[in-house]
């Protein structure tokens, strides 16, 4: 069968570690050219030489994708760089655990403009070369907590969450009938660093015990389903793909 991802272009934000260091790893693998994105530059260097070595393209962009103005600097230099954007994977998200009462809503803001704005911002930022090709995906890493009816200890999470997933149903409305496609996938606890983001000793602990254990799915397991979206037919949009541990 052929391979619909190689020589295409994706964009993967958060590629420094977790789910979108996978999701880059894999797309490399599958002969797309990926260039990585996060804030630390040294951690997608690294990534870089890992993916050459493997015999795979990839180019580093330090960014801070709640940042609008490198959104569209930072996409700029990767089309400089790679000739066009073929894919985004918006995955880089942060977790501020903590329910309302005595929060800090410096902590809401950080996680609206890193988990939703930023999104909105890169997606903002490729899309007209994709309209003028009439072909692109653009896919965002939602999470379980989305699914729900918000959590008591995670509320501005989940709440950024359940917002994501309601803007990529409107995206995918809005630049589906033009050929670009719009997915969404909602995992629950895999192993990755983000429990150690958490500053708060104990909500760290807690998210080190959810996340570090024999039940919880891998960065690959979601990278996997990233890579499954991306690899279908430009006709079909896999619109969601909602992943929980077996046990
Ligand atoms: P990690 O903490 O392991 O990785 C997060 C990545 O996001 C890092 O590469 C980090 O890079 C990047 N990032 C964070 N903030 C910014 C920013 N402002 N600008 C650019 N990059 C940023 O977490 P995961 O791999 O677990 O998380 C990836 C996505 O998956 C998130 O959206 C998360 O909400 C979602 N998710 C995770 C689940 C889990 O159980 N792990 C469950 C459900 C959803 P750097 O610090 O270098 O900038």
């Amino acid at each position: 069968s052929t391979n619909l991802l190689k020589g295409k272009v994706a964009i993967v934000t958060g590629a420094s570690a977790g789910i979108g260091a996978a999701t880059a790893n894999l797309l490399a693998a599958q002969g797309a050219r990926v260039a990585l994105v996060a804030r630390r530059r040294e951690r997608l260097t690294a990534l870089c030489e890992e993916i050459a070595a493997a015999g795979g393209e990839a180019a580093a962009f330090a960014a801070d994708v709640a940042d609008e103005a490198q959104a569209g600097t930072t996409v700029a230099a990767v089309i400089a760089h790679f000739g066009q954007v073929d894919i985004l994977v918006n995955n880089a998200g942060i977790i501020r655990p903590g329910g309302i009462v005595g929060a800090d809503a410096a902590d809401w803001r950080d996680t609206f403009d890193i988990n939703l704005l930023g999104p909105m911002y890169w997606s903002r930022a490729v899309l007209p070369g994709m309209l003028e090709r009439g072909a692109g995906h653009i896919v965002t890493v939602s999470s379980n907590a989305a699914k729900g009816p918000g959590a008591p200890t995670n509320n501005a999470y989940a709440a950024s969450k359940h917002a994501i997933t309601a803007f990529c149903g409107g995206l995918r409305r809005e630049v589906g009938p033009q050929g670009v496609r719009v997915t969404i996938v909602e995992p629950g606890a895999t192993h990755t660093e983000i429990a150690e983001t958490i500053a708060e000793p104990g909500a760290r602990d807690a998210m080190r015990e959810h996340l570090y254990n024999s039940t919880a799915m891998q960065a690959g397991d979601i990278a996997a389903a990233i890579c499954y979206a991306l690899a279908q037919h430009p006709r079909v949009n896999v619109d969601e793909i909602w992943l929980t541990p077996t046990k």
